[in-house]
């Protein structure tokens, strides 16, 4: 099998009877805080280019950083989620190098010197629990953003000019480094996700971050070597930068692995190098060699304070983190009265924030679950989007199951008044009022209907008076038609028995 780009290819099932796989994740969280790390800039995204900037962030002579406390809070307490060690003391430093985003001709970050550091987090793939050691989480600032205008990619290849908006520049970002993984097998791809999921559940449980991959708040390094099996030395280890999906952190896991093992079954070295990874195809390709350390000269900032959080502040925030999103899932697993692998199911469609607040509305936890996990996927699924960009809301779901319950509609006609709520329509009620999908009762309409049937089909009807019971179905059935799935097949089952029987 060959790529794109010419790359040989292992089947994946094979890499594995030769390889052992070690994954690493280094993720870059944009912090929701109003203002910049530095600096009292707006943080709001999608403003005009350049219009959030100041002495400051675009690093002008004279200008004076200050840190931002809100950004240092919002640190220790997802280090605190993570079960890390809080530094009592710590500076941020000075890495060198001059990129045009970054108009200082140096980041002000954390390096010998984490605000975090040792704590862990338990992710679970097929009813299997992996530890993953976070190294360390610190806090830095972000870049500006080049925007490379003419290229087919966006790349700086093939473009013909670029611009730079330092909107983005200066924003509180924090790093978050794991540990290697290895051990995690076939799983690695999965357990690269399953991570990347979890934590991204933590950011949002914490409210420090909107967390959306797609504007870039979230951004996975994802790191991945192969050493041959019983080695006790790992691979070389590659780093496909900024993959922008949940879904992508598990293939471009996939696809390295697959790649690699090419590389080390002809003989040769995987380079030390970062990748760029390709949404549309799922393949990786060469970005910078990281075959020599480049070295940053890091020295500690001195435009700034040590940070010292001493053991009460660090409690007091200890005492804000909310319950995580593991423990909750367990209490509603109990509460809801479903097996671990249900869970599963819905932490994997996103439902289970969705459930919950179905039930919150007043659905029956069984019948939220039938929704969100039935119907509701369904048209996720088939308009390409997530469960929760459908435009029906937890409290309409519970409406809609309120009127199944109450016999005001039935399960099909449920279906036809959802398809009313999401094109706008209004609520389920007012779907079902405006667009009468109410079951019928024993009215007229439907003694008319049920009197049409037998008369329509004399044959079947003289079966069924004969003691051919059964045949009474394709009666049911010509009502149904008749009235459009709006009569209750119960009722017309036993107007008709009623009538031929009775
Ligand atoms: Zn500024």
């Amino acid at each position: 099998m060959t790529t794109m780009t010419g790359n040989r290819l292992v089947d994946f099932d094979e890499v594995l009877t030769r390889y052992e796989p070690v994954i690493g994740l280094e993720t870059h969280v944009e912090l929701g805080t109003a203002s910049k790390m530095f600096c009292g800039c707006s943080t709001t995204f999608g403003a005009e280019p350049n219009t959030q900037t100041c002495p400051v962030c675009l690093g002008l002579p004279g200008s004076l950083p200050v840190a931002n406390e809100a950004a240092i809070e919002a640190t220790i307490r997802i280090g605190l989620a993570l079960g890390c060690r809080i530094a009592n003391w710590c500076r941020f430093a000075r890495k060198n190098y001059f990129y045009p985003d970054i108009p200082k001709g140096f980041q002000t970050t954390q390096y010998d010197e984490p605000l975090a550091t040792a704590g862990h987090l338990d992710v679970e793939v097929d009813g299997e629990t992996y530890r993953v050691e976070i190294e360390r989480v610190h806090l830095e600032e972000d870049t500006g953003k080049n925007l490379h205008v003419g290229g087919a990619t966006g790349r700086i290849h093939g473009a013909d000019h670029s611009l730079i908006d330092y909107n983005r520049a200066g924003i509180p970002l924090v790093e978050i480094v794991t540990r290697p993984i290895p051990g995690a097998g076939a799983k690695a791809p999965e357990v690269a996700r399953a991570y990347v999921t979890e934590l991204r559940e933590i950011l949002l449980a914490l409210g420090v971050s909107e967390v959306r991959m797609e504007q870039g708040n979230l951004r996975c390094d994802v790191n991945t070597s192969l050493a041959p099996i019983g080695d006790l030395e790992w691979g070389t280890r590659t780093e496909t930068k900024n993959v922008n999906s949940l879904r992508s952190v598990e293939r471009a896991v996939r696809f390295e692995m697959r790649r690699q093992a090419a590389v080390l079954d002809a003989g040769e070295r995987v380079l030390q190098e970062t990748r760029h990874f390709h949404e549309d195809t799922g393949t990786t390709s060469p970005g910078r060699s990281k075959e020599e350390a480049t070295d940053y000269r890091y020295f500690p900032e001195p435009d700034l304070v040590p940070v010292a959080p001493d053991e009460e502040w660090v409690a007091k925030l200890g005492a804000t983190l909310p319950e995580l999103p593991a423990a909750r899932r367990a209490r509603l697993t109990e509460e809801w009265g479903i097996s671990p692998t249900e869970m599963a199911w819905l932490v994997n469609a996103g439902a289970v924030e969705l459930v919950s607040e179905t039930v919150a509305a007043g659905a029956s936890p069984a019948d939220a679950r039938k929704w969100w996990l039935g119907e509701l996927a369904r048209r996720a699924n088939d308009a390409g989007i997530d469960l929760a960009a459908l435009a029906v809301t937890p409290a309409q779901v519970a409406e809609l199951v309120g009127l199944v319950s109450a016999g005001t509609v039935n399960d099909q006609l449920a279906r036809q008044a959802l398809d009313g709520v999401l094109a706008g329509e209004g609520s389920p009620t007012e779907v079902v009022e405006a667009r009468g999908l109410a079951v019928m009762g024993e009215s007229d309409e439907l003694v008319t209907a049920v009197d049409a049937a037998i008369e329509g089909n004399p044959e079947v009807a003289e079966k069924v008076r004969g003691g051919k019971v059964q045949a009474i179905g394709a009666l049911v059935g010509a009502v149904m038609k008749t009235t459009r799935g709006k009569a209750d097949a119960a009722t017309v089952k036993r107007m008709l028995e009623e009538r031929l029987l009775g």
